[in-house]
């Protein structure tokens, strides 16, 4: 009789919430990964993601191994992978935490009926929000759509209960299963490494986050993102961390978590606009300049940069992220979801809501978003913030040779934006 603890993006063993339960339930624990076909089938081959997915498996399998256990590594469509396992092991409870993303729902709801109909118990965890659902809610219990009264509510109940509850499972650690699971290389999964790597975070910068985060030649954020998105780090000790460093950094975590909270409360904004009465607007959609801004040769040099950024490593600072953006939808009258698409291929700390959720933001079509009328100027935005053009030379090595003409005139663009939405967005 065994109990399961299923990785999903919660990839650490410390202040793991699901994990700690599942130590402390009364059969052994074996740990599970799937890599999940419906997900790597649509990847290249040496996707990062992947490669860090299994890297941190291999230090979670390795911190195991010194305790007799081992992690359980599977590949397959999931509902067939449990259906095998049920067969392989007597399974009496199951652990996991909860993914909020509409895919993720569906299929932790059909696996949760496979082991009910196999007499396996299901337990699932809040474990990588502070505060998650319905938790934070307007005093009529309707979901938040506006960023700063959410943000009120959050820091309150975040006050009242400070620190939160951290997990000890290292106290648990004789509940695991003993056992030495194989443990496939990266090829055996049918992937590659890749040359780009994920960072490591970086948290020195935290006193002066806000005077520096916004100049992406500094450099100077946490580079948290991939972490967060796969939960190498404990949101739990981040937020109880960061709480007494710096309010602002906290904002932006509180950001993750509104966005978190709009995906759950309103799934339709994966694909659609939040605010359905900007479904009217006539898009130009010109898959030539949707070119020119995936290979960042718009003639913008702020543009330019940031999508050059995001092609050689898959990162890009968030002002410069807000940039390209605004000019995608604005400048150029491309949908969001082209641009969105885009940065979910190359992301390495892509997440479905905060991409879609900062997406919608720039082309106004989101909850809390840019008004429409207010068009970045790119140029503008590259005097603050890049003044020396620092950033800019670093991503665009032909800087200083003479860059070529803008692909759009930024007036005509502005208007032609602001005309757009306004004859699109119904009264
Ligand atoms: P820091 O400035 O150090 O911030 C710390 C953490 O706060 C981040 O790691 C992140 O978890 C959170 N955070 C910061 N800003 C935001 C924000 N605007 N929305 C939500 N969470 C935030 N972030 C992603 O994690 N995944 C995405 O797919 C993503 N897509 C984006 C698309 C666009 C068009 C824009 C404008 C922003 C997007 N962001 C996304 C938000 C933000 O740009 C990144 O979180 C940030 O640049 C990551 O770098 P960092 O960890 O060094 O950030």
């Amino acid at each position: 009789e065994v109990s399961i603890f299923w990785f999903r993006r919660d990839l650490r063993l410390e202040d793991n919430v699901g994990l700690f339960h599942a130590l402390k339930s009364k059969q052994p624990v074996i740990p599970l990964f799937i890599f999940d076909d419906s997900i790597l089938d649509s990847l290249p081959k040496n996707d990062t993601r992947v490669g860090f997915i299994h890297e941190s498996l291999s230090k979670i399998n390795n911190r195991l191994q010194e305790i007799g256990s081992s992690i359980l590594i599977k590949k397959g469509k999931t509902t067939e992978v449990w259906q095998s396992l049920l067969q392989e092991f007597d399974v009496k409870e199951v652990f996991f935490n909860k993914d909020y993303e509409p895919y993720a729902i569906k299929r932790d709801s059909a696996i949760c009926e496979i082991l009910e109909a196999n007499n396996a118990i299901s337990y699932s965890f809040k474990d990588q929000v502070i505060f998650e659902e319905k938790e934070i809610t307007k005093a009529d219990g309707l979901p938040y759509t506006v960023y700063t009264p959410f943000k009120n509510k959050w820091l309150e109940k975040y006050k009242s209960m400070a620190p939160v509850q951290e997990y000890d499972t290292e106290a648990y650690f004789s509940g695991f299963h003993k056992n030495s699971f194989a443990f496939p290389t990266l090829e055996q999964i049918g992937f590659e490494e890749s040359p780009i790597k994920v960072k490591p975070h970086n948290l020195n910068f935290i006193s002066n986050y806000q005077d520096i985060r916004d100049f992406p030649a500094l450099d100077q954020t946490s580079y948290l993102s991939p972490h967060l998105r796969f939960g190498t780090v404990s949101i739990r000790k981040l937020v109880n961390w960061a709480f007494h460093k710096n309010d602002v950094f906290l904002s932006e975590l509180i950001w993750r978590e509104f966005f978190m909270q709009i995906l759950f409360s309103f799934p339709k904004v994966v694909t659609q606009n939040f605010k359905s009465a900007y479904d009217g607007i006539q898009w130009r959609n010109d898959e030539a300049d949707f070119k020119r801004w995936c290979s960042g040769t718009t003639g913008y040099p702020m543009v330019d940069a940031g999508m050059r950024q995001l092609n050689e490593t898959g990162y890009m600072h968030n002002r410069v992220r807000m940039v390209v953006a605004s000019f995608l939808c604005k400048h150029l009258l491309i949908q969001w979801q082209w641009g969105e698409a885009y940065f979910a291929e190359k992301l390495l700390d892509y997440d479905l809501s905060a991409n879609v959720g900062n997406w919608q933001w720039a082309a106004g079509t989101g909850c809390d978003a840019a008004p429409y009328f207010r068009v970045f100027n790119p140029e503008i935005q590259q005097k603050k913030f890049d003044e020396k053009g620092m950033y800019i030379r670093k991503w665009i090595k032909e800087f200083d040779l003479g860059y070529g003409e803008p692909m759009v005139e930024h007036a005509m663009a502005r208007d032609r934006a602001i005309a757009t939405y306004k004859a699109g967005i119904l009264k």
